[in-house]
């Protein structure tokens, strides 16, 4: 597989064989500018991207690149001319002396077809396109980067496609063919998308002096159904955002319609969709809400690493339903937070921890229901700990905190603590480091002379999945006239907790958690 180019030192290849993942903490990638051109037939691509690099006391630096065939490495430092200097390239990783440098600017000449990350081809309609698609480390097949999470950076796409297409990436376009991201940005959201597209204007965002101009690209076919059905509100749910969270992180926001292989991939300020549903006209709003909180979780504050990808998906997850209750009304809030419950309960993940170091190898893995309805769990059960107030303020300050950088469930944990004033070590350990969720078994008993209710909660999970605390488990009282009465309990980390509760009538029944607040199955209730 692909091809091998070695300059024959002992030294690169030496190196060369300590190399594995995209992380080089010795080495911050600053900016890439990646020029390519798109041949009009064929997928071979020419490539000559350019990256800014601090180095701080590594002699080599190694960039991710899969598959194609290097041509040529020429350094410089941004202000002598750049030379040709040798590089070592097995078909994975370029490594490159720094020649004692602390910035060092490397410029990459190579060629290849593209086996992944950037897919040229027909689309839907037939008609040749091209998208880039990189989640979560498959930018390195088509762009030498350091291709982690933790490394962002801004990007320049200059790029040469065949004519009557047109080209859209991160960022501006200052030239047609060339767009700049002002922003550091993952390198998994650094994207090209060309071919022929319908680009409607929607409504802008106003931002303090800033107008932030949203567009939808779609293909000509679609365009009159993505303009009147999901991207419908494309405006409003970025204004949403904006009054919960903070100013939208980038320049712009384009909609497109695409053949990234997933519903819906969050690329900073161009979002891509999959092409199926808008043929299919199956496409709905709730995609645009996830991906477009994205922007703020996930894109502008990414997690540092994968066994923290809720931070991204949970929060987008969240945000789908936050924004869908500001827009209509807070029953639709309720209604998903229970289709994320049973989407949990019925995964084959809930013997897992949603912070999953161990299955953090294969990135894809953790795209599962421990990230994104539990995740989304984590955050409604945060904010019903926190109350409304304390909670968006501790969202505001983590997004203010972490824009543009990168941030660790740690991280965002003290935020929220901070913000409360309170230690929510215990939340978080059980939420995000144990696995499983609460099983309750309830019984009560109704003492007519005292007027009182006696109630007792088991906690009947497995062994395996610990036990929980929850310190307001809401219990309503109903008898049989009508009557209602509700109730909070605390429930320690114990198997066993009684409670006693003072209730003017005899109940008929008792619920528990009767407006789903929480995270739990009830497993048996009962008078004892
Ligand atoms: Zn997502």
């Amino acid at each position: 597989m692909g091809s091998m180019r070695t300059v024959g030192s002992v030294l690169f290849l030496l190196l060369a064989r300590s190399v594995a993942a995209g992380q080089q903490p010795q080495v911050d990638a600053k900016a890439y500018l990646v020029s390519l051109t798109i041949p009009d037939t064929g997928q071979v691509i020419q490539g000559k991207t350019s990256v800014v690099l601090r180095v701080a006391g590594a002699d080599t630096v190694r960039l991710n690149l899969l598959d194609m065939q290097v041509d040529s490495v020429w350094r410089g430092n941004g202000f002598d001319a750049f030379i040709l200097v040798p590089f070592h390239y097995d078909g994975r990783v370029l490594s490159v002396a720094t020649g004692g440098r602390h910035v060092v600017e490397l410029t990459i000449q190579y060629h290849g077809t593209p086996k992944d990350g950037l897919i040229i081809g027909p689309n839907l309609h037939g008609r040749r396109v091209a998208f880039g698609d990189n989640w979560p480390e498959r930018a390195r097949y088509w762009i030498p980067t350091l291709d982690h999470p933790s490394d962002k950076a801004l990007v320049t796409f200059a790029v040469q496609v065949p004519r009557s297409w047109r080209l859209v990436a991160n960022g501006m376009a200052h030239l047609p063919d060339r767009w700049d991201e002002t922003h550091p940005i993952p390198t998994y959201t650094m994207v090209i998308g060309a071919g022929e597209f319908t680009v409607s204007k929607h409504r802008p965002v106003i931002n303090g002096r800033d107008t932030i101009p949203i567009s939808v690209w779609t293909y000509p076919e679609d365009s009159a159904f993505a303009d009147s059905v999901p991207f419908r509100r494309a405006t409003e749910i970025v204004e949403t955002m904006q009054r919960l969270i903070g100013p939208f992180p980038y320049e712009k926001l384009a909609h497109v319609q695409s053949s990234t292989k997933f519903g819906g991939m969050e690329n900073s300020s161009a979002i891509f969709y999959a092409e199926k549903p808008y043929v299919e006209r199956k496409m709905r709003e709730g995609v645009v809400r996830h991906e477009t909180a994205h922007q703020w979780f996930g894109d502008a504050v990414t997690e540092r690493d994968w066994p923290d990808v809720w931070l991204s998906e949970g929060f987008a997850t969240y945000f789908d339903g936050v924004i869908a209750a500001a827009l209509d009304g807070d029953s639709v809030l309720v209604n998903r937070m229970r289709s994320n419950a049973e989407d949990y309960f019925k995964s084959d993940v809930t013997d897992r921890p949603i912070v999953d170091s161990a299955n953090a190898a294969d990135p894809i893995t953790l795209l599962n229901a421990n990230s994104y309805p539990k995740g989304a769990w984590v955050l409604h059960t945060l904010r019903g700990l926190m109350g409304d107030s304390a909670f968006f303020r501790g969202l505001r300050s983590y997004y203010t905190t972490y824009r543009d950088s990168t941030a660790t469930s740690a991280d965002f944990e003290h935020v929220m603590e901070k913000v409360a004033s309170a230690d929510f070590g215990w939340f978080f350990h059980q939420w995000l480091y144990q696995p499983g969720y609460p099983q309750l078994d309830v019984t009560w008993q109704y003492d007519a002379g005292a007027r009182r209710v006696v109630v007792g909660i088991t906690q009947r999970q497995k062994p395996e999945w610990g036990l929980f605390r929850l310190p307001a488990l809401t219990l309503e009282f109903r008898g049989a006239d009508g009557a209602t009465l509700r109730r909070d309990v605390a429930v320690a980390s114990d198997r066993e907790t009684v409670a006693y509760f003072n209730v003017p009538f005899a109940p008929a029944e008792v619920r528990v958690d009767p407006d789903s607040k929480l995270l739990l199955k009830v497993t048996a209730i009962g008078r004892r």
